[in-house]
């Protein structure tokens, strides 16, 4: 069980059972419930970056997961609120969890299919996509839903999502970054690098 109010101290393991939250974005995966379907650590922190959440703002979370992206947002400041949208009826109850667990149960999660379930939301100041899509017309949806000066991140790993994102930065400008990381694992005794699925990520605001 964690002490959110114990934020001042280092995490000093990647465990469910970590007795503190680092102060800053990245949390570890398994700190988090999850099903494999996460925004890895690194990978996190420097979408929290981009996000770039200011006092007050809300964000919306499509395609949320675990959670772990919207739990992250409003664990910067008790100001930040934050709407997890998710299809899935079972990570929508874990987004919830996670958010009782992790000390952020102000965390709105919307259990539907974007872009229908967007509709009447409150609005967003950022909103972040975090796969799935290039379909559906989710990514025209979210600009449209988008405020002036609000921002907009994106991540894909599949072909799809990333040729949506060029196409959508060729149209509306913003900046397009490829995430490649590797971590050292173990090979027959030794050690190498094990290359994670590179992360495209368009960012922009509106
Ligand atoms: N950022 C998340 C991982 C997202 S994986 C985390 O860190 O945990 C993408 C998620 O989007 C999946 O859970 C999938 O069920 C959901 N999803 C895909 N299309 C969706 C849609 N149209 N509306 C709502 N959720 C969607």
């Amino acid at each position: 069980r964690f002490d959110p109010l114990n934020l001042l101290a280092i995490e000093v393991r990647c465990a469910r059972d970590a007795k503190v939250l680092s102060l800053s974005p990245g949390l570890c995966d398994d700190v988090f419930e999850h099903d494999g379907q996460i925004t890895k650590r690194l990978v996190r922190a420097m979408t929290l970056a981009t996000l770039a959440p200011r006092r007050g703002e809300r964000l919306w979370d499509v395609g949320a997961g675990s959670g772990s992206i919207a739990i992250e947002w409003m664990l910067r400041d008790p100001s930040l609120s934050a709407v997890a949208i998710e299809a899935r009826p079972d990570r929508a109850a874990a987004i919830r969890r996670n958010a009782e667990a992790l000390g952020v149960p102000g965390l709105a999660v919307v259990e539907g299919k974007a872009p229908a379930a967007l509709a009447g939301l409150p609005p967003p100041d950022a909103i972040f996509l975090g796969g799935g899509g290039s379909k559906d017309g989710l990514l025209d949806a979210a600009i449209a839903a988008l405020p002036p000066g609000g921002r907009l991140v994106a991540n894909a790993v599949t072909l799809e999502m990333e040729a949506a994102l060029a196409a959508a930065r060729a149209a509306h400008g913003g900046s397009l970054d490829r995430i490649a990381l590797a971590s050292a694992e173990p090979v027959g005794g030794m050690t190498g690098w094990r290359p994670a699925m590179p992360v495209t990520q368009w960012a922009w605001v509106k």
